[in-house]
């Protein structure tokens, strides 16, 4: 399951009778200080949520969410991933705990419906990825884990006949040899991308190896499947797996970080012209109430309470206590995780958003729309 269809199958969830249990826990520990900050965190929000109003049902659950979490705090062993998550509903038949490769805050939370904010944006700045390292003759294909599991790598290896040069032959007979083996690259690297083209699921390709055989293998791979190429880095075939994919991370980061920024600005521009996409929290909310939004755009530090109604859907600002459309009776709710989760009901992706001058002057959210409103 790849951790864009979880994401969708937990925004589908809701329980009103006993609250979903959501736990973040960070787990890059590169010292036993960090591993001991991670026990007083959970020590001290599981005793928070315990005080709450008394329900059997949130006790077992709380009670499975601290198993997982401490045996992970107490595995001795690296856990590879950044971070773990926790959800956890008695009532609704949920349990799932997993590790994540991209940083996640430490978190509990109780609501009606899980909390996915962090979890959303590690799978947008993690879209499937695949490193390929090729030489003349060898291409290693290394898909990069959400999970933080050590990757599982395939060797495609051409069968390179008459590789070994003999002594005192003329001219003629190496350059044939010469063309021979150009021959055979060619139908190694034409062999590679049709592999490569082969994985459907792959969004994202970091090629690596020597700059020459790159660029023969980028000229070679049809339109679609180089736009999937991220960028490119010198490897070696000898370097162990584990830190190819951690240099690939890097680079795709710096990749999503611009493309992140280069998409925004165009949807604020939109925006402004009255186009296909919204600025600001009214403009959104509407959107978002339309399910209207293919991708929804907020800040981190994006909080704001507000009006949700069950019965019409709507979402709106300022807390009321009955729906301005439709009437009835509403609750309050966060308003950006509100809008993330019903995003992510609809189909559409979330960007969380670190720090973006325009973005925050329009209000902290925007979105590109799936048609004009
Ligand atoms: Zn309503």
């Amino acid at each position: 399951m790849t951790l864009r269809e979880r994401l969708r199958g937990l925004a589908r969830v809701q329980s009103d009778a006993s609250p979903v249990v959501s736990l973040y826990l960070d787990t890059r520990w590169t010292d036993e200080q960090q591993r001991a900050r991670a026990r007083v965190f959970l020590d001290g929000a599981l005793d928070r949520a315990r005080r709450g109003p008394p329900a059997a049902t949130v006790r077992g659950d709380l009670d499975w969410v601290e198993g997982q979490a401490r045996a992970r705090i107490d595995q001795t062993a690296d856990p590879g991933a950044a971070g773990l998550v926790v959800v956890a509903c008695g009532p609704a038949g949920l349990r799932e705990a997993f590790a994540v490769e991209g940083v996640v805050p430490n978190v509990l939370a109780l609501d009606a419906r899980p909390f996915l904010r962090p979890l959303a944006d590690v799978a947008e700045a993690h879209p499937p990825a695949l490193v390929a390292i090729v030489d003349g003759e060898r291409a290693r294909l290394l898909p990069l884990r959400v999970d933080g599991a050590p990757p599982e790598e395939v060797t495609l290896e051409s069968a390179v006949e008459g590789h070994h040069r003999r002594g005192g032959w003329a001219l003629l007979a190496q350059s044939r040899y010469a063309n021979r083996l150009e021959n055979q690259r060619s139908r190694h690297l034409d062999a590679v991308a049709e592999a490569i083209g082969s994985l459907a699921d792959v969004e994202q390709i970091v090629l690596a190896g020597e700059p020459g055989v790159i660029a023969a293998l980028q000229a070679r791979l049809p339109r679609p499947l180089a736009a999937r190429v991220a960028g490119t880095m010198r490897a070696a075939q000898h370097e162990p797996a584990g830190a190819l994919a951690a240099r690939a991370r890097v680079l795709l980061q710096d990749a999503e970080r611009r493309e992140e920024r280069e998409s925004l600005d165009a949807v604020l521009v939109e925006a402004a012209k009255g186009g296909r996409a919204t600025a600001g929290v009214a403009a959104t909310l509407d959107a978002v109430g339309r399910d209207a939004v293919h991708r929804l755009y907020v800040l981190e530090r994006y909080h704001e309470p507000g009006t949700a109604c069950d019965h019409c859907g709507a979402l709106v600002t300022p807390v009321r206590s009955h729906c301005p459309l439709c009437g009835q009776a509403t609750r309050t709710v966060e308003l950006g995780e509100a809008m993330v989760e019903r995003v992510l009901r609809g189909g559409g992706t979330v960007e969380t958003v670190a720090e973006h001058a325009a973005l925050g002057a329009v209000g902290g959210v925007a979105a590109r729309l799936r048609w004009a409103v």
